[in-house]
């Protein structure tokens, strides 16, 4: 059958990535078809029950900066919020929700069928239709047809998905969902660079058969973070505890005692695990002079028993999963609900994406999320969106936005995907930004809110909101540089009085927030300021920064010049001369879209950059 209704944008998979894809194309006003496996999975956390952390919080708060819906599921279904590097400097600190999964998936559906311009249709999409060098509509397995100007392709682990649990193998996309063969079979005959990448699961455990007095409970923090900008600590469900445990030489002992039986150790799994997220037989091998590593028991939700012992992600055999698990203090008697399982799916090499997501050999295709090398429900929620609203644009024949790397967690997770590519799942983390103070969890608004605004993403409430946040910012520090404090004043003489401080001159009140054990709090007590704590945190960041932010910008500046001179996708490196053949070469194969995206890629020299630029100037 020809499905009637044509679309702008088609969305296959219904995870992390294809959910704010879909949402993305539709709250921009594009006629919007999601097409899943299964509604009952929208949303669907494969892995472990939690939303943010470090690096990941980032791209999570620059998602809703940008309307999408993953920062406010995790409010809605969060029951255990922290504030990770709490002590550390603003640009490192980050929110880490541990979520009830089915209150997490139930908001995210909620979105989902409430997105006016979004039909969803549950079945499996078998083929692409492409026609030329383009892609036209895709074909589900029953057969039926459907047209669009766009489609973006978000499977996750499901393409030619293999569960691997010791030495016995079974075909998924992950426990208790079938793999996408139709469809990935078809890709590889499209002739888009494939590989395998593999990522694992612990096996989860019924806590009535846990012995939670002898672990070290850890409660959320106080006050209680939110994630969303938007959010609020009234939409929380009951705050619970996770606990701590550990393993010891005899877990040791046993894992080793079944590497005999390992899919990884013994060659069956040739797809690369994520170095961030190792397996327990992983840490064990390489990490052979530890004999203790720590263990996170963490709640699935309110309304079940099961426990994500989180840091035991193991494919080994279940009786040695059984037995490890039974070795650990508090879970002698711990039964297991599901075993652990390993996963190994297909995926494409970045680097024959475009900076929108799309791939270069074929138009109006996008890919996103865990097909693109990634790991994690975060980076794929980032993607997704990128793609989403590049899928979009694109049907509309508008031209595709990226953000840079000195603007978004987004835009640096797209540039390091498609000019270095990835041979393991790749992971956010502040480290890979060199902007990262620029790039806090706390500014995402400030930087992507207004965009997403102009572009059709950010609803009128958002809007509204986000705009009294940043009067209310300025207001107050005006109000703030009009009050003065001097040694012979009053407010001169508290200040001195509360915080220990010396001063020998006038200053105004935002002067004194800039020395370095002067707190926004204080500031407020002293000078009686009404503003929320995240305006006041805001005031306190930017004043306390400001030289160093404005060092970043100078280097963004002279950064930006690179990043504007572009590099057509068919510009002919072979006719620069001077360039070694192993530079062009790599050239070749990333084709950058401009020259800081040429200096990035490893192995080409500034020196080639530099004979680029001037090809590039004399071609006009
Ligand atoms: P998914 O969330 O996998 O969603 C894919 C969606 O596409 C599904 O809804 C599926 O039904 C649908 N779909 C697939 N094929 C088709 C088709 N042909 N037609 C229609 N629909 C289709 N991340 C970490 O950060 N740390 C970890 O330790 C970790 N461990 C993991 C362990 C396992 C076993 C698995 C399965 C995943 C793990 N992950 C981990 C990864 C995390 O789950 C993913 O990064 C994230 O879910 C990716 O989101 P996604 O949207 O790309 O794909």
């Amino acid at each position: 059958m020809h499905y009637p209704k044509a679309y702008d944008v088609i969305v296959i998979g219904g995870g992390h990535a294809g959910t704010e894809a879909a949402l993305a194309a539709a709250r921009m006003g594009r006629q919007t078809l999601l097409l899943t496996h299964n509604i009952e999975t929208l949303g669907q956390m494969s892995c472990n029950p939690a939303i943010g952390g470090i690096g990941k919080s980032h791209l999570v708060r620059e998602i809703d900066a940008l309307g999408g819906a993953m920062a406010l599921a995790a409010d809605k279904g969060g029951i255990q919020f922290r504030v990770l590097n709490g002590r550390k400097g603003a640009a490192v600190r980050a929110t880490r929700a541990q979520a009830d999964r089915i209150l997490y998936k139930a908001a995210i559906r909620d979105v989902l069928e409430n997105q006016p311009n979004l039909d969803i249709f549950q079945q499996a999409a078998d083929d692409l239709v492409v026609e030329g060098d383009t892609v036209k509509g895709v074909i589900t397995q029953m057969g039926i047809r459907f047209d669009a100007k766009s489609v973006v392709l978000t499977t996750g682990t499901f393409l030619g998905g293999v569960i691997h649990v010791g030495l016995q193998q079974s075909r998924g996309g992950r426990a208790g969902d079938p793999p996408s063969i139709a469809l990935a079979d078809r890709l590889r005959e499209l002739n888009l660079p494939v590989g395998r990448l593999k990522t694992g699961t612990p096996p989860r455990i019924d806590a009535r058969s846990v012995d939670f007095s002898v672990m070290t409970p850890q409660p959320g923090d106080t006050p209680t973070p939110v994630m969303s900008f938007m959010g609020d600590v009234s939409m929380h469900p009951q705050q619970i505890n996770c606990y701590i445990t550990h393993t010891n030489e005899q877990t040791h002992d046993i894992i080793r005692s079944g590497l005999d039986r390992s899919p990884m150790y013994t060659g069956v799994i040739e797809g690369v695990g994520p170095r961030y997220c190792p397996s327990i037989e992983d840490k064990i091998h390489r990490f052979s002079d530890k004999d203790s590593h720590q263990i996170f028991l963490e709640p699935e939700g309110l309304t079940t028993h099961e426990l994500y012992p989180n840091g035991i992600s193991t494919s080994l055999p279940f009786d040695i999963q059984f037995k490890l698990v039974r070795s650990i203090k508090g879970m002698e008697n711990a039964h297991i609900l599901r075993p652990g399982y390993a996963i190994e799916y297909d995926y494409f090499n970045p680097q024959a994406l475009k900076p929108t997501l799309e791939t270069k050999s074929i138009k109006n295709l996008f890919f996103a999320g865990q097909i693109n090398g990634t790991t994690g429900y975060e980076e794929a929620g980032a993607q997704g969106l990128l793609a989403g609203l590049n899928a979009a644009r694109r049907a509309w024949d508008q031209d595709g936005w990226t953000p840079s790397r000195d603007q978004a967690y987004m835009g640096v997770l797209v540039d390091d995907l498609i000019t270095l590519g990835t041979k393991e799942p790749y992971r956010m983390f502040t480290s890979r930004a060199e902007y990262r103070l620029m790039l806090r969890e706390d500014n995402a608004d400030q930087r992507l809110t207004a965009i997403g605004r102009e572009m059709g993403l950010v609803d009128d409430a958002r809007w509204a909101h986000f705009c009294e946040k940043m009067e209310s910012v300025e207001q107050e520090t005006a109000r703030l540089r009009a009050l003065w404090a001097a040694p012979n004043n009053k407010l001169g003489q508290r200040f001195v009085e509360q915080t220990g401080e010396v001063l020998s001159k006038e200053c105004n009140a935002i002067d004194l927030l800039k020395r370095p054990n002067v707190t926004f709090n204080q500031i407020a007590e002293l000078t009686g300021s009404d503003v929320s704590q995240l305006v006041g945190e805001q005031i306190e960041i930017s004043v306390k920064y400001a030289g160093y932010i404005d060092r970043q910008q100078d280097d963004v500046a002279q950064l930006k010049k690179l990043e504007e001179s572009l590099l057509p996708i068919d510009f002919d490196y072979d006719a620069v001369s001077g360039l070694s053949r192993e530079i062009t070469q790599k050239l070749k194969d990333v084709r950058p879209a401009s020259l800081a995206q040429a200096g990035r890629i490893p192995g080409v020299t500034p020196a080639a950059v530099h004979l680029l630029m001037v090809t590039l100037k004399k071609q006009g």
